[in-house]
């Protein structure tokens, strides 16, 4: 099940639920009961500004796909 990223726009905390890809935009709730959240791109932290094509894993077009998650 893959996982997503949310921020909690009231307390600003970050978390990590796990969903269906049709939950996927459902509205998520911050731990703290916050309901003002936003979903953050994918599950790839990015601390920092990374160099573009630096990454040794970077997968050549949609590495999702090829793990059977994508149905
Ligand atoms: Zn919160």
């Amino acid at each position: 099940m893959p996982r997503y990223d949310f921020r909690c726009r009231s307390c600003g905390a970050t978390f990590e639920l796990r969903r269906t890809m049709a939950q996927a935009n459902d509205p998520a709730v911050c731990p703290e009961g916050h309901p003002d959240t936003v979903k953050l791109l994918s599950t790839v932290a990015v601390t920092g500004a990374a160099g573009a094509g630096a990454a040794p894993q970077a997968p050549s077009g949609g590495g999702c796909c090829g793990g059977g998650c994508c149905g």
